[in-house]
């Protein structure tokens, strides 16, 4: 299943067009409660908490909270003397800290080896000269104790990346700080001898309540009953959301008042399907959740049980339907998904959080082990879509006004040819091994696609001068997420051998709406007439000069918009694993005649608002329990916890 409802936008809205693409109404605050129990007379009033829905299902149980380790330390002057043996404190706890982050590492199970290369980015930041130089100076010159040392240097490194969490729209960055944040308190946890695996150690089945919980703290819980997860921060992209989704535990993510209202031991419900985090629930809403809970996993069980049933139409079209991963050890989800192959793997995930690029090797065994996971099935390999929202240290780029619009993705790749042809070198060595197509990110121009042609021959024949086997033949793709390349794709159609429609960014650059904004994510929909139209327009191309089409952007992963982009002409979807059985089931549902009776209706309208009104009123009653996350027949009105108000920018 996947998770639909998310927060309010204004208020802890999505921090991206893939959040926005799932955003739902807002949620009156405190919760009316309808039938007053004696847990109401023993409790205060209930109270609802909104946030993101980080992983779906719904638990009920006791909180524990993760205190914020920054406001529990003395902060203390040293004197002269004391200097030296403060350094080596600091060394000490590195030390440690690296040693606690290993050992973690190695706990872990498959599903989460996904965590391993971010652990290991974070033994690098532990290393950071920066950091040390600074935590140095603190101590030296300004006599501060080890642990107020370490804590201000952490401000400091991570003010660099921008504005804290309420005021910056960049989920990329936010998550950028919060990593350093995490290194940093891994770093004081070990000062304060605080030890990682006490400090998450669970007695008995509860909560855990804090304020961002890092792979390392989640990964620690493996083997603890953890029943569900709270965070203040973060969003659906957040670690914390995607060590949950493995885990397959529910979790409300960015609850801002998470810390302020929650005490250990208060009774929760965290109900991932709608956002909502309830505090002293009414014994009736508790009764309702754990309902709500069985009757979720019940219905998840179901669609994932069909999983490997064709993905066809009701009148047997088939749809496939793949994956998009960011981290290896998804490929693996992706398969268990009944996912066709990988539609979009985002190579840029491996150039992140580190210090140093990666080299052709190190790409070619992660490429290699994803094209073996999924074999025989297809992988699409994107070459490296940095610049943007997308971060990373090693690429050294400039500051620019709109970074969005500026040297980003396939412009990146053919300033820097060479870091470029390494990844195309990596990326060809792993076509030894299976189905791999390279698909090329933001492309706008004729121009730069024969470059990245050019540039992808030159490295066939580096690898065949260096004696490695390759396909001779990769298919060489684009995505089409700038409308120039939307509108120009019969042209593009003589060099792209096929097209996925990113409309993450192409919403972003039709509609000139950043992709990052809350305040604007309302806005950004595509459901909006012009963005059909485009999508349309790109079907139309693709079956006029047989060039497959895939959509990748978030709104595949909807079973309204599934359905629409079916009727739209498209017969390839690709989505996060998760949301697979469900779009199947979606899309088993209608005949393809049906789909285009509704793409007809949509492409009539003038507003993105009008668009969802008719998938509302000709899809809500079929797909109930799609949109509900529960079977139609068990489902019933959650009378004790507020309901979600239909919010006419939600998919
Ligand atoms: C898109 O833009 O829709 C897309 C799939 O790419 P990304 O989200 O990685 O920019
Ligand atoms: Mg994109």
């Amino acid at each position: 299943m996947s998770e639909r409802r998310t927060s309010s936008p204004e208020v802890h809205g999505p921090a991206s067009s893939e959040d926005a693409t799932r955003s739902s109404g807002s949620i009156p605050l405190p919760v009316p409660s309808s039938s007053p129990s004696s847990l109401d007379l023993a409790a205060q009033a209930s109270v609802a908490l909104k946030g993101i829905a980080g992983s779906p299902g719904v638990a009920v149980g006791p909180a524990l909270v993760l205190g914020d380790l920054r406001a529990s330390f003395v902060r203390r002057h040293v004197h002269t003397a004391q200097i030296q043996g403060e350094l080596d404190r600091v060394k000490q706890a590195v030390t440690l800290a690296k040693r606690t982050l290993r050992e973690v590492s190695q706990r872990l199970p498959i599903a989460m080896r996904e965590a391993s290369p971010i652990l290991e980015a974070y033994e690098l930041m532990m290393a950071d000269p920066a950091l040390h130089d600074r935590v140095e100076q603190k101590i030296k010159e300004e006599k501060k104790g080890a642990e107020w040392a370490v804590s201000e240097a952490s401000e400091e490194i991570v003010a660099l990346f921008g504005p804290s969490e309420g005021e910056s729209k960049d989920a990329y960055i936010l998550e950028r700080r919060h990593d350093i944040e995490f290194a940093c308190d891994r770093v004081l946890r070990a000062l304060v001898g605080e030890d990682t695996h006490h400090a998450v150690r669970l007695d008995e089945p509860m909560i855990v309540v804090a304020r961002d919980l890092s792979p390392a703290d989640t990964a620690a819980m493996v083997r603890e009953p953890a029943l569900g997860f709270v965070t203040a921060v973060g969003t659906r992209t957040a670690h914390t959301s995607i060590m949950a989704r493995a885990l397959e535990i529910p979790a409300v993510v960015g609850v801002a008042d998470a810390l302020a209202s929650i005490r250990t031991g208060d009774m929760l419900i965290v109900d991932g399907l709608t956002g909502q985090v309830i505090v002293h629930p009414t014994e009736q809403a508790i009764r309702e959740a754990r309902q709500r809970s069985e009757q979720h996993l019940a219905f998840a069980r179901r669609l994932l049980s069909a999983r490997h049933q064709p993905c066809v139409t009701a009148d047997g079209v088939p749809v496939a339907l793949k994956a998009n991963v960011e981290l290896p050890a998804e490929a693996i989800l992706a398969v268990d998904h009944g996912a066709q192959g990988i539609g979009l793997y985002r190579t840029e995930f491996l150039y992140i959080d580190r210090t140093t690029q990666p080299g052709e090797d190190e790409q070619y065994e992660v490429y290699r082990a994803i094209v073996e996971a999924v074999s025989p099935q297809p992988v699409t390999l994107r070459t490296f879509d940095i610049g943007g929202d997308k971060f990373a240290s090693t690429f050294q780029l400039p500051a620019e006004m709109n970074p969005a619009l500026g040297l980003r993705a396939v412009r990146l790749a053919l300033k820097q040819p060479d870091v470029f042809l390494t990844q195309l070198r990596a990326m060809v060595r792993a076509s030894a091994h299976g189905d791999v197509r390279i698909m090329i990110p933001m492309v706008a121009s004729m121009h730069e696609m024969r470059e990245v042609r050019r540039l992808l021959s030159q490295a066939c024949e580096q690898v065949r001068a260096r004696g490695h086997a390759f396909e001779e033949h990769i298919p060489l793709g684009m995505m089409i997420e700038v409308p120039a390349a939307a509108v120009m794709a019969d042209v593009f159609a003589r060099e792209a051998e096929f097209f996925s429609i990113g409309t993450n960014d192409l919403v972003q650059y039709a509609l000139a709406i950043d992709r990052g904004s809350q305040e604007l994510a309302p806005l950004a929909s595509p459901f909006d007439p012009s963005i059909l139209r485009l999508v349309k327009f790109v079907a139309d191309v693709g079956a006029k000069f047989s060039r497959p089409v895939s959509l990748c952007g978030a709104m595949a992963s909807d079973p309204l918009a599934a359905v629409l982009l079916v009727g739209l002409g498209l017969r390839e979807l690709s989505m996060e694993a998760a949301a697979i059985p469900e779009i199947k089931e979606a899309i088993r549902r209608l005949t393809v005649g049906e789909a285009e009776r509704i793409a007809e209706l949509a492409l009539v309208e003038d507003s993105a608002d009008r668009v969802q009104a008719v998938l509302a009123r000709e899809l809500s009653v079929r797909f109930g329990d799609l949109l509900a996350g529960i079977a139609e027949d068990e489902s019933h009105p959650r009378s004790s916890y507020p309901p979600i108000p239909s919010d006419p920018h939600a998919v």
